[in-house]
């Protein structure tokens, strides 16, 4: 029965892209999600409402581009997916939504630095914009969100949104919440210019803790 392969993760899939929406990170059909799987990624579809997709409507498409399963067209931004994923081999899942904040913060062009330590533990890095590409040209925005996305969780795409990653779909929604949240810090306190960056050495430090100590009793100092 190959429309039930991955079914709890599709589900689980509907639910995170409801919550999305209903957190005002998801307008309409204006985001996206998809999760690594063995034969490459389950993306949401092209032009479906998250209200009344259901998980056959899932679209399977390999690390190469090609659609393996599902009867849908895939996300427009698919591309912007797959070359994450092909890049980044621990991004087991991606959120690509346009969470207000974030996005306001990718529309002055700026970078969100690393000034509040749950962003260094789940994003581990300064978070850069890209370039400006319009919104139509989907193979050209992956292609700079590619070039801007280094070992960080997260980037932000010029005038458009934000592109955020997890070992899971999970920890990909905490990304996303978390760059909100440091994006809405960082206006209410005037902007980049008024804010100070954590550190270099204990950006990785903290990263390394939520990676490898976190919960655990190494992790009692
Ligand atoms: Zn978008």
């Amino acid at each position: 029965m190959p429309e039930d392969t991955h079914h709890s993760l599709k589900v689980e899939m509907i639910e995170k892209c409801r919550l999305l929406e209903k957190m005002g990170y998801f307008i309409g059909t204006w985001g996206n999600v998809s999760v690594r799987v063995p034969e490459g990624f389950i993306v949401t579809p092209s032009r479906i409402a998250y209200s009344v997709i259901d998980p056959s409507d899932f679209v399977t498409v390999s690390l190469e581009g090609t659609v393996v399963a599902g009867h849908r067209l895939p996300s427009s931004e698919t591309e912007i997916h797959r070359v994450v994923l092909a890049r980044k081999g621990n991004t087991g899942a991606i959120i690509h939504s346009h969470s207000p904040y974030a996005t306001a913060v990718a529309c002055l062009h700026q970078n969100v630095p690393v000034f509040v330590e749950d962003m260094a533990q789940i994003i581990g890095g300064e978070v850069h914009c890209t370039r400006y590409v319009p919104a139509g040209q989907h193979r050209k925005i992956a292609e700079e969100v590619g070039k801007t996305i280094g070992e960080e969780n997260a980037v932000l795409l010029a005038n458009h949104g934000v592109l955020c990653c997890g070992r899971n779909l999970e920890e990909a929604l905490v990304a996303n919440q978390i760059l909100e949240k440091a994006a809405l810090m960082m206006m209410a306190a005037g902007g980049r210019g008024k804010v100070i960056p954590i550190p270099e050495e204990f950006v990785t430090s903290e990263r390394n803790r939520f990676l490898y100590k976190y919960g655990t009793a190494k992790d009692a100092s």
